[in-house]
């Protein structure tokens, strides 16, 4: 999630004092759709600078084994394909800068972003690539387990848990989701609720009613996990705070967060339109914002797949949208 708050640029004093810097092509964000858009842009001579934000490498950083990205037969490491990803395009001449974006103002015919440091880049073309964060209960055991049982998702990580039992949190159509493709990998799903309804659509929960190997433990909470060299189990409250509260050991290897993600999208929100969520609202088949000349790739824009080829993909689209923005407006 963004700790940092939408700014006015245009507030009087504000501006005086930042440094102004023109780029042709502004990126930010340094995961697999901002290093796609720049190595696009920067083949097509638009002279990219990515901002890589705090966390340098994007959400893949975070993980072990990547095993589903075309072009690695034997997998990889998250840290290290994100490094052949800046490799990539730092070679094709992109200029990558450590910072984090404060702040944006689209009002004018200039896209202006502020970086910390009062540090103001005017761009011709913005990509914005910043993502979004997975939400965790908050418990500590979360982070303890980090990598060893723990994941925020299902898609990138069922495959290690073929066969186990695994218990997905969430009582939405993520949650709905991610339990039922897990189902047909893993022996037996337990979807933790902590109400005693599902807010997934009714569609969704059908399909949960019918898949015979998930069980639903209505209004049970997760408040810590055990294991020796990883997950083995959790444990979970029983109808807390209510009289007939009781806890409950649960014996899983794996440990699914699916109760949303946070896209890192506030900084821009004054200007672009989002979802109810903060997804930024692309037109359909394109990377195109409400605002002329500023794109958006990857999970910002997406709450649906978030994989890396996905995000990758729609980088790629984002850089051929802005060099063509740019041919069109001959800038
Ligand atoms: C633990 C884990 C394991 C995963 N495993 C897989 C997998 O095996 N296969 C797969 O396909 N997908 C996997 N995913 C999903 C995948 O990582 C994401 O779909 C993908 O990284 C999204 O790419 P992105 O470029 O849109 O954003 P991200 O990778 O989230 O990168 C966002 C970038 O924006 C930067 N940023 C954010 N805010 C700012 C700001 N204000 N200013 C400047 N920069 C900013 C961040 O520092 C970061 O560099 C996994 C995700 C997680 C969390």
């Amino acid at each position: 999630m963004s700790i940092f708050k939408p700014l006015d640029l245009n507030s009087g004093s504000d501006t005086k004092t930042k440094e102004v810097e023109h780029v042709r092509c502004l990126i930010i964000g340094s995961g697999p759709a901002g290093y796609t858009a720049a190595i696009y842009a920067a083949r097509a001579n638009l002279k990219p600078v990515l901002y890589t934000g705090l966390e340098m490498g994007g959400q893949l950083t975070t993980t072990t084994e990547v095993e589903n990205y075309p072009g690695y037969p034997d997998g990889i490491t998250g840290p290290v394909m994100m490094e052949d990803f800046q490799k990539q395009a730092e070679r094709f001449g992109t200029e990558v800068r450590f910072g984090t974006a404060v702040a944006s103002d689209f009002s004018g015919e200039k896209r202006r972003v502020i970086f910390e440091e009062n540090k103001v880049i005017e761009a011709d073309v913005v990509i914005i690539a910043t993502g979004a964060t997975a939400k965790y209960l908050g418990i500590e055991a979360e982070k303890r387990y980090s990598g060893m049982g723990v994941s925020a998702c299902a898609t990138c990580d069922g495959f290690f848990y073929r066969g186990k039992d695994v218990a997905v949190v969430g009582g939405g159509d993520t949650a709905a989701e991610e339990a039922t493709y897990l189902a047909g990998l893993c022996n037996k799903v337990y979807l933790v609720v902590r109400r005693d309804l599902l807010r997934a659509s009714k569609a969704m929960q059908t399909r949960v009613f019918n898949t015979t190997n998930i069980e639903i433990l209505w209004e049970h909470q997760a408040v810590d996990l055990y294991g020796e060299n990883g997950v083995e189990g959790a444990t979970l409250v029983k109808k807390k705070g209510t009289p007939e509260e009781e806890t409950v050991k649960l014996k899983i290897e794996g440990f699914f967060l699916a109760i949303g993600h946070t896209p890192n999208s506030d900084i821009f929100k004054k200007y672009l339109e989002t979802d109810e969520v903060g997804y930024i609202k692309t037109k359909p088949g394109t990377s195109k914002t409400n605002v002329p000349g500023v794109f958006a790739a990857g999970d910002v824009q997406d709450h649906i797949y978030r994989q890396a080829v996905t995000a990758a993909g729609s980088g790629c689209i984002a850089a051929m949208d802005a060099e063509r923005y740019l041919s069109e407006s001959k800038k």
